[in-house]
């Protein structure tokens, strides 16, 4: 199927327009998006983790050196490695550390006696059955220097509190306790929810079996857990620092890691932009949505004006300029519709073909000019005969046609009577001024003066056709051709007939309406004299 040419460009149009729209914003989403990539891998994900990093340093390295020199301390290696005479002793010792370090609580148990040291006294004797004793006896087997536990209040979500645990050994290496100090995390743990709500990246502590021992979200368990980390942990908990990136549930999350030797945890930052990728793909819509918006709308006016640009260039072609009226080209779809029209309602349809008479006369005596003047005249006295409703041409030089639908002939016939006697009563008047004026009036100069058997200027024995060059009225008439449309015939065929009609009248006299397949109608107004004319025409 080929679409009429002005579909083609509206379509054409319509998809460049739509297209550079889209393009154009799926491009400035995309470069968004890189943008705000970079911005989280450069700039977001480093700087939370550097806060965090510097806040662990400061709320729990400091009390880990106090730890190590605890550990260190002779003077408890003494008093624990030979026995607690002087409970306390120890006592004292572990109150003034507490003061020094702003500790929650000091503690010390020996592995000798297994009494569990505290500022305030000895607590109580720690068993391998006790659910509560249970870190002590996995720290002595694990034969790490350090360790840090997390420990959760159950009844008080928001106290968290981190026990350093340092071993204590004797001259020759061997265990003989364990001591150390809790701290209370709430503000650390606070900052890390601080920093998850204003940067929206979730922020794990991670110690070096994979355990999450502070989460900004109150995660806990394993790291593998995390979903997506499963098959990174190890990754992670091997190297220093990493940038890492994966998908989870479709959407992209970034991952920043740093391991902070001196508590042997790893920091894990994880940020998903999932609200400033739900922003993006918000405005990518809106965009879109515009796009077509103004697409459309300038689609309207380009087609607004196209459509009355062609009707215009439509128009013009349709229309004889001399005249304005219309010309042949508007004939056959007029004629078609009309004629359908009549076969649908079974009315009749008549067309008549009208000739100036002897017109090449006026153009010899008087100049184109005047005869341009006289086709005017003309077509004004048909135009002002006719019915709305029937379309008239300008069939060619001096020629006219009318089509008279739902008119029957006698009706026509009677129209076309009244429009020769106008003529006769309204004969064309020229202004001295025309006359003179036009370079044309000498029939040898005139390129258009047709060389038949008309072309010679009739001698003033004409004078109703040929009032000489001279200003004065020029008496102009018509022969007219009328045929009746037979439903079925086509627009050459009726033609024809109204042609052969036309010929009729011209051969038998000229001024007269013939109808198709009858003799001349002599008609009331006629003034020609029989055989004036030396033949038909048309
Ligand atoms: P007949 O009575 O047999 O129709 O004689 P006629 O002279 O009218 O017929 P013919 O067809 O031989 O001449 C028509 C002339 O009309 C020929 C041509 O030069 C002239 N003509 C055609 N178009 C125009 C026009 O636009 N302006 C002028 N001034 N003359 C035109
Ligand atoms: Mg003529
Ligand atoms: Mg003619």
């Amino acid at each position: 199927m080929r679409l009429p040419v002005n579909t083609r460009f509206l379509t054409v149009f319509a998809v460049l327009l739509f297209g550079g729209f889209s393009c154009l914003t799926l491009l400035s989403v995309l470069r968004a998006r890189d943008l705000m990539e970079r911005q989280i891998t450069a700039s977001t994900l480093p700087l939370t983790s550097d806060v965090i990093v510097s806040s662990l340093e400061h709320d729990l390295l400091q009390p880990v050196l106090a730890s190590g020199l605890m550990a260190r301390n002779t003077f408890l290696e003494e008093k624990v490695g030979r026995g607690e005479t002087d409970p306390r002793q120890l006592q004292t010792y572990l109150a003034r550390i507490q003061a020094r370090t702003g500790a929650i609580t000091t503690f010390l148990v020996s592995e000798r006696s297994r009494r569990y040291y505290h500022p305030r006294g000895v607590l109580k004797t720690v068993s391998p059955a006790d659910p509560q004793d249970r870190w002590y006896f996995r720290f002595r087997e694990a034969g790490e220097p350090l360790e840090i536990n997390v420990d959760r209040d159950t009844a008080d979500l928001r106290r968290t509190t981190a026990f350093i645990n340092v071993r204590l050994q004797d001259g020759a290496g061997r265990f003989i306790g364990a001591t150390g100090l809790g701290l209370d995390m709430r503000v650390l743990q606070e900052q890390l929810q601080r920093t998850q709500s204003r940067y929206g990246a979730r922020i794990l502590l991670v110690n070096s079996r994979g355990r999450i021992m502070l989460a900004s979200d109150r995660s806990s368990g394993a790291l593998a857990s995390v979903p997506g980390l499963a098959p990174l942990q190890n990754r992670i908990l091997s190297s220093p620092g990493l940038s890492l990136r994966f998908r989870e549930q479709g959407r992209e999350v970034y991952v920043r890691t740093n391991r902070i030797e001196e508590i042997g945890w790893t920091l894990v930052v994880l940020q998903s932009p999932s609200g400033e990728m739900r922003a993006l793909s918000d405005l990518l819509m809106q965009n879109l949505v515009a796009a077509l918006l103004i697409s459309l709308i300038l689609l309207a006016l380009a087609q607004a004006t196209l459509g009355r640009e062609q009707q215009q260039l439509a128009e013009t072609a349709r229309t004889d300029q001399l005249s304005g009226l219309l010309n042949r080209n508007g004939f056959e779809g007029l004629f078609q519709q009309l004629a359908s029209q009549a076969r649908r309602r079974a009315e009749p349809l008549s067309l008549a073909l009208i000739d100036i008479d002897h017109f090449k006369r006026v153009n010899d005596g008087h100049g184109h000019l005047v005869g341009d003047a006289v086709i005017r005249h003309v077509s004004a006295l048909l135009q002002r005969n006719r019915r709305e409703a029937d379309p008239l041409f300008r069939w060619g030089g001096e020629e006219f046609l009318v089509l008279m639908p739902n008119c029957p002939l006698p009706e026509a016939m009677h129209r076309l009577d009244t429009i020769r006697a106008e003529l006769a009563r309204q004969p064309f008047q020229t202004l001295p001024a025309e006359a003179a004026a036009d370079p044309a009036t000498d029939p040898a100069t005139d390129p258009r003066t047709d060389s038949g058997p008309d072309s010679v200027p009739e001698p003033a024995t004409q004078p109703a056709t040929d009032p000489g060059p001279s200003a004065g009225p020029i008496a102009v008439t018509l022969s007219m051709g009328l045929a009746l449309y037979r439903p079925g015939e086509s627009s050459s065929d009726l033609l024809h007939r109204a042609d052969q009609a036309l010929y009729e009248a011209k051969r038998s006299g000229r001024d007269r309406l013939c109808l198709d397949g009858d003799g001349p109608l002599e008609p009331a107004s006629s003034v020609a004299a029989a055989g004036q004319g030396p033949g038909p025409t048309g």
